[in-house]
C-alpha cells in the first residue's frame, strides 16, 4: 500500500526511518519523505486518477500515508476557474484561478496539508496535535482534530483576525495567544515539540504536512487537461506551497502523466513582509528575516522555513517575485470579487495584486496559460475590506422609496 521508502535529509542525504521529526541530527537540514517510484508507477495512471475519489486523495499513491486517510477525506479537488473577466482587465487571454477558498472542511488550502498531517499523527499514535499558525492552519488543525477525536492545542500570534480565532475555538481546540510575531510563535512551538509528546502539523510533522501541498499542483495539471501551465503565481508565507506546486508538476512529468514542464513560478508577498520577494529582486540566495508590518496576517512570516528553497524554485523555473502594499492587496480582493465572483482573503488579494503587477511588467505572453493561486476565504478577513464600503442605504418597504433611489441603483 504505502509508497514511502524512508525519510532523508535534503542537505546531507542522511536517511531516517519514518518518524515524526523534521530536522537532520547531523546538519540541521530539513527532512523529506522519499518514495519508491517503481511502486508509484504501478499505482498511478491518468485513468486511475480520473476514476476518483473526488478529492485530493485521488493522488494517494503520491502521499506519505501507510494506510487510507482517516480525516480530511473530502479535502481538495477544488474548482479551477477560467477567469475571462479578470483576464480581460489584465490583458491575459488564458487566465485561471485555482480556488481553494472553497476547500473542505475549513475554506483554505491548509485543509490539504492538515488532512495528511493529522492522518499521519493518528498513524504515529499521537493523542494531542497542534500547530503554530497565522490562522488558516489553526482552523484546519482544530476542525480535523475534532473529526479525528484528537485533542488540539493551537498557538497563534495574539493579534490574529477575530474570525480565525473563533473559527478555531468553535471546534473545541485549546487556543493560546502568544505576544509577538508568527516567527516567535513558531520558534516556541519547536521548543514545545521537543519537550511534549504532541504532533505539531508544521513542526515535527512538517515533512508529511508539506507533501499535502503537492495536491494543489497535481490538480492544476489534471484540470488543465493533463498539462502544466506556463506560469503560476503563489502567495508565500512559510514558503512550502510554492516549492511543492513546482515539485508536483515535476513529479507528474517524471511519471509521464504530462509532458515536459516549463512552468515559471512567481512568489507573491506584501511589501510589509517580503523576505522572499526582496531576496529574489536583489539576487540574494538567502533570506534576510524581516519583522512583518501589514494588514495581511496569513502570509506574514518574516523568517520563512522554506524561504531558501522558494528562492531557488523561483529562480530555477525562470519566474520572479513581487510584493504589493496593503492598499493594493485590498484592491486585489475587490478586483477578483467584482470580476469573477470569488471572495478571497488577504493572501488572495496579495496574489491578484501581484499578478496584475507582473502582467503590467510584461512578464506573461498574452496567450500564455497563467494560474492564480487563491488559497483562502474572504469571509475570514472581512475587517480589511469593511472600511472601504459605506453602510447600505436603508428604505421603508414601499415602492415610492424605491422610486426615490432607483436612479442610483440600476
Ligand atoms: C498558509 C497560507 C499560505 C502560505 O503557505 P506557505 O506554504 O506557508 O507558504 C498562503 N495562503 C493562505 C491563505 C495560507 O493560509
Ligand atoms: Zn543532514
Amino acid at each position: 500500500m504505502s509508497t514511502v521508502q524512508c525519510m532523508q535529509c535534503r542537505e546531507c542525504g542522511e536517511q531516517y526511518e519514518k518518524q515524526p521529526n523534521h530536522v537532520c541530527e547531523y546538519c540541521f537540514g530539513p527532512l523529506e519523505v522519499v518514495y519508491d517510484w517503481d511502486k508509484i508507477k504501478q499505482q498511478i495512471t491518468r485513468e486511475k486518477v480520473e476514476r476518483g475519489p473526488d478529492s485530493m486523495w485521488r493522488y494517494e499513491a503520491l502521499l506519505p500515508l501507510d494506510s487510507p486517510p482517516t480525516v480530511g477525506v473530502n479535502s481538495g479537488l477544488t474548482p479551477l476557474v477560467r477567469a475571462h473577466n479578470l483576464g480581460k482587465k489584465l490583458g491575459l487571454n488564458n487566465l485561471w484561478v485555482k480556488n481553494d477558498s472553497v476547500n473542505s472542511p475549513t475554506l483554505s488550502f491548509k485543509d490539504r496539508v492538515v488532512s495528511v498531517a493529522i492522518s499521519k499523527a493518528k498513524e504515529f499514535g499521537f493523542e494531542v496535535v497542534g500547530c503554530a499558525s497565522t490562522g488558516n492552519l489553526a482552523n484546519s488543525v482544530a476542525a480535523q482534530a475534532a473529526q479525528a477525536g484528537l485533542r488540539a492545542v493551537i498557538f497563534i500570534p495574539a493579534d490574529l483576525n477575530p474570525a480565525k480565532v473563533m473559527g478555531t475555538q468553535i471546534y473545541g481546540a485549546k487556543v493560546v495567544g502568544v505576544t509577538g510575531t508568527y516567527d516567535d510563535v513558531n520558534r516556541l512551538c519547536s521548543e514545545i515539540a521537543a519537550k511534549y509528546p504532541w504532533g505539531f502539523a508544521n513542526v515535527n510533522l512538517r515533512p508529511f504536512y508539506g507533501e499535502g501541498s503537492k495536491t494543489y499542483g497535481y490538480e492544476i495539471a489534471e484540470q488543465l487537461g493533463w498539462r502544466a501551465p506556463d506560469h503560476v503565481v503563489v502567495p508565500v508565507g512559510g514558503a512550502s506551497l510554492i516549492t511543492k506546486i513546482h515539485k508536483a508538476l515535476k513529479e507528474f512529468e517524471k511519471l509521464g502523466l504530462i509532458s515536459e514542464v516549463h512552468t515559471k513560478m512567481y512568489a507573491a508577498q506584501t511589501t510589509g513582509c517580503a523576505p522572499v520577494s526582496t531576496a529574489v529582486k536583489n539576487g540574494w540566495e538567502m533570506i534576510r528575516p524581516v519583522k512583518p508590518n501589514t494588514i495581511d496576517k496569513s502570509i506574514a512570516i518574516g523568517n520563512p522555513a522554506d524561504g531558501y528553497y522558494a528562492i531557488q524554485t523561483v529562480n530555477k523555473s525562470g519566474g520572479y517575485a513581487e510584493d504589493v502594499t496593503d492598499e493594493e492587496l485590498v484592491a486585489g480582493i475587490k478586483l477578483l470579487a467584482e470580476t469573477e465572483g470569488i471572495f478571497t482573503e488577504t493572501a488572495g488579494g496579495v496574489t491578484v495584486g501581484v499578478t496584475k503587477k507582473l502582467a503590467e511588467q510584461g512578464r506573461f505572453g498574452k496567450d500564455d496559460c497563467v494560474v492564480i493561486s487563491v488559497t483562502g476565504q474572504g469571509l475570514k478577513t472581512t475587517e480589511v475590506v469593511a472600511p472601504t464600503f459605506d453602510e447600505p442605504v436603508v428604505i421603508s418597504p414601499t415602492l415610492s422609496d424605491v422610486d426615490r433611489i432607483a436612479g442610483t441603483l440600476g
